[in-house]
């Protein structure tokens, strides 16, 4: 056996139980009984141990030095082993572990002191938690900027710097365009009681519509929704507000968006590093573009409205116009997960400003609370007026994510230049998607994006799909067409 293909066998194993350990995390957020978390915490360590020591198997040096890929496929799987085997071994054990336990006792504690909206509660675990986040950037920076070596983890190549123009470029257009919109009569919102039962019927009825592969694929209910495996099983997941059901709608959608980019991956990528999508900010991508260019499109929206009406008779919106309106009303919130796409970026523009403070040590922790309401304030003009509508409402500082937020924002810079490309190279896609066809469009994305998983970077992923490379222009375009015209601006 040559070195290469005892490397890949190896992996392949890696890949496998991998997966097993995804499809524990998806059990325990679905169907788990509640007394089961003491066992099932356990049962996720021992797994996540074991893959750490496969990951980090001094074998892997030997192998790297001596294997020769066939092509650029095996080529691009070296890449991605190297980097995980460099990464995972740059971090001392100790670390590792001590992050692994303090992030899962840190989002109880999180939980639990936005619950009480008591920021207090929350300080002293999240300074440990920085603690040893900067830790460990120092460890996988080796004297370059900590807060890009955390960049790296989930978006390969970017840089605080470079993300940090690009938003710089993006806020004044998007300020612009909100103070525009917001001086602008406010469109009827859809509301009444929309039962669990039929609007999850119409969330299947919706991924249907997208194209989702129930023979791949299965449904189900969880607090947060997420999409969770790939390959020839990738789930996900939704929620339900009865008394919104644009939560349940587009939960879904988002979700199948992340669900077929993996359910498309090339299967001779399967059980490799080519076989998941190659970043956060590719696979927001795609959940973004399923989510809002398709999915709020005023063309889709007309299908949308025939469906809401099929299956609430009438909920109060008269026209498909009016339904069009009211899917994409314009409203500051506190939310960034709740956020209209004008306001969107700006909540993550926020984040990316303080937890890069935070990282590299300009901003204390117990400064961290004022310095969201500052800025919350003088970006959206509301006072923060309770912590889990301020720095208590994510998840994600608990968890250890920093530089995790601006991929979000990446991902929908990314699918404005995906749709610009899509909609130069589908003829009639408005005509087909107000047929709720969708085929077109996710046809064009698996095609030149989906189906090459991790083979290329994430930015030329992108560059290979759009013929050019990614900027914010498009996504700027396409807000201010967009809402411009929804608004007679
Ligand atoms: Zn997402």
């Amino acid at each position: 056996m040559t070195a290469f293909a005892e490397l890949m066998a190896f992996n392949r194993q890696t890949e496998a139980l991998g997966a097993v350990a995804e499809r524990l995390g998806w059990d325990q957020e679905t169907m788990m009984p509640e007394t089961a978390a003491e066992q099932r915490a356990e049962e996720m360590a021992a797994m996540e141990g074991m893959l750490h020591a496969r990951r980090t198997d001094p074998r892997h040096a030997n192998w790297l030095a001596k294997a020769e890929a066939p092509d650029d496929a095996g080529r691009a799987a070296l890449h991605h082993i190297r980097r995980s085997y460099t990464r995972a071994t740059k971090v001392p054990v100790d670390l590792a572990e001590a992050l692994a336990r303090l992030t899962s006792t840190a989002q109880r504690v999180w939980a639990r002191a936005r619950e009480a909206e008591d920021v207090e509660a929350f300080l002293p675990t999240l300074k440990q938690v920085i603690a040893l986040k900067r830790e460990e950037a120092a460890f996988l920076a080796i004297g370059g900027d900590l807060y890009d070596a955390l960049i790296d983890d989930y978006e390969p190549g970017a840089t605080a710097d470079t993300l940090g123009e690009m938003f710089g470029r993006m806020r004044p257009r998007l300020v612009a365009l909100r103070e525009k919109v917001l001086a602008c009569p406010m469109p009827a919102a859809v509301s009444g009681h929309f039962p669990q039962a039929a609007q999850l019927v119409l969330a299947r009825d919706v991924a249907s519509d997208f194209g989702y592969d129930w023979s791949r694929g299965r449904l189900d209910l969880a607090v947060h929704p997420f999409s969770s495996g790939g390959n020839t099983d990738s789930r996900i997941t939704t929620r339900v507000v009865e008394r919104d059901p644009f939560n349940c709608i587009y939960s879904t959608i988002h979700e199948v968006g992340h669900s077929s980019y993996e359910l498309a991956i090339d299967p001779a990528y399967a059980f490799t590093p080519l076989g998941h999508g190659v970043s956060m900010g590719v696979h927001e991508s795609q959940s973004r573009i399923y989510e809002n260019q398709i999915g709020r499109s005023r063309a889709f929206a007309q299908h949308l409205f025939a469906r809401m009406q099929a299956q609430f008779g009438d909920f109060g919106t008269a026209t498909a116009e009016d339904f069009y309106r009211s899917i994409n009303r314009v409203q500051p919130g506190f939310i960034r997960t709740e956020a209209d796409e004008v306001h969107y970026n700006l909540h993550i523009m926020m984040r990316f400003d303080l937890e890069r403070a935070l990282i590299r040590g300009d901003l204390a922790v117990d400064d961290l609370e004022a310095a969201w309401n500052d800025r919350f304030l003088a970006d959206f003009g509301v006072a923060v007026d309770r912590p889990s509508h301020g720095m208590l409402q994510d998840v994600h500082w608990s968890c250890g994510l920093f530089g995790y937020f601006p991929t979000y924002t990446l991902g929908n810079v990314y699918a404005g230049c995906l749709n610009k490309a899509m909609r130069a190279a589908v003829p009639g896609l408005d005509a087909a998607l107000a047929q709720g066809d969708t085929s077109g469009a996710a046809g064009w994305l698996r095609e030149n994006v989906q189906r090459h998983g991790g083979l290329r970077t994430p930015r030329d992923t992108i560059t290979h799909a759009c013929g050019t490379e990614p900027s914010e222009g498009p996504l700027l375009d396409y807000l201010e067409q967009k809402f411009g015209d929804a608004y007679a601006l």
